[in-house]
């Protein structure tokens, strides 16, 4: 078995793969439709969106095979991405850089493969669009062109949600999208009886920093506390740009004394956090309201609420500063 080259441009591919914000992230009805439409069109049992992590394949679309993810070593797309045309493979078993992979001589028992490298606008080969088969076939030039066709209207499809997902300037989710994300958090809380906590934040007098510092400035600031967010922030909590400079973050598995810990925490490291400008440097605080989300008893939306009534006394009490809300039943 041969283990599949790496790509030139790894790093900048593996950081383009990064930026679009898709691994283990929740299936796609639209791309679960390409994918149902690459099998029927083809005619085979498996069809995948496949992206090539840093060490393995994980598949945003499967139609036809129960695994999540293979390793990088015995993926067939890791091969693909390295190829400028679609890669077709009509026994794998009879192919020296197949036969002894494990997906060849065991369970999917994997003989035909072709797959269209998902090619973003620098060129960076993502993953795949693949369609496989357990019996060894033929492909044609009409068949191959459909997968080429597929595998753009999947890059265009991957595109678009990232457009409409985040907010271009911090790169976070938008408010939308934060909203998917804690109705699916949301979810898995009320299934398995955790706890969650969300905090509304707001950058304190951020007016004056774009009146005295001009508006790329402002922008700066807005960047720079995004990154500090995810640095100080645990990985699994969700930071979004709310809107204007107020940002919200939503923290499974966090009751509201480890987010009233999480937002001092925060707001500690801010105290001495100076954003470079030209010819100096800002400095800024921050007002954070915090609350725990009555799960079962309440929406996200109420806590957010409660959250932001919370930011709203913390900028009557002199801003800089964390107001935990306790969410009395019955009670917003
Ligand atoms: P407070 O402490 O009460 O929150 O005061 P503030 O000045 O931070 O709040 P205010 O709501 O008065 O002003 C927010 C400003 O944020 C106004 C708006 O022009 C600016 N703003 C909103 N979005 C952006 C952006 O994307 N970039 C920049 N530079 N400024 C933005
Ligand atoms: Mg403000
Ligand atoms: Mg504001």
């Amino acid at each position: 078995m041969e283990a599949p080259p790496k790509p030139e441009n790894e790093p900048e591919r593996l950081d383009a793969l990064d930026d679009h914000q898709v691994l283990d992230t929740p299936p796609d009805e639209s791309l679960d439709r390409i994918t149902e439409l690459a099998r029927h069109m083809l005619k085979t049992p498996i069809a995948l969106v496949s992206l090539v992590d840093e060490e393995r394949q994980w598949f945003k679309s499967r139609q036809g095979l129960n695994a999540k993810e293979t390793p990088r070593d015995v993926g067939f797309c890791a091969h693909a991405i390295c190829e400028e045309d679609v890669m077709v493979v009509p026994d794998a078993s009879r192919d020296r850089r197949f036969e002894e992979n494990p997906l060849v001589t065991e369970e999917p028992k994997v003989r035909f493969y072709a797959g269209a490298p998902l090619q973003d606008s620098e060129g960076h080969a993502l993953g795949t669009l693949c369609v496989l088969d357990t019996a060894p076939r033929e492909i044609d030039t009409e068949q191959i062109a459909m997968l080429e066709g597929l595998a753009s209207v999947v890059m265009d499809e991957m595109h678009l949600r990232r457009l409409a997902s985040f907010d271009p300037l911090t790169a976070l989710p938008n408010r939308r999208y934060f909203m998917d994300l804690s109705e699916q958090e949301y979810g898995r809380a009320l299934r398995h009886g955790h706890d969650i906590s969300v905090a509304m934040i707001d950058i304190d007098h951020f007016k004056r920093i774009n009146d005295e510092h001009g508006h790329d400035a402002g922008d700066a600031v807005l960047k720079a506390f995004a990154g500090l967010c995810a640095k100080v922030l645990r990985e699994h909590d969700i930071v979004c740009r709310y809107g204007g400079e107020e940002f919200a973050v939503l923290m499974p598995h966090a009751a509201l004394r480890q987010a009233d810990r999480a937002a001092r925490r925060l707001g500690n490291r801010i105290d001495d956090f100076a954003v470079e400008i030209e010819g100096g440097e800002i400095r800024f605080t921050i007002s954070i309201g915090v609350t725990a989300v009555r799960v079962s008893a309440e929406s996200i939306g109420d806590a957010l609420s409660r959250a932001d009534k919370a930011l709203y006394d913390a900028k009557a009490q002199g801003r800089n500063r964390v107001i935990c809300a306790l969410a009395s039943p019955g009670r917003n």
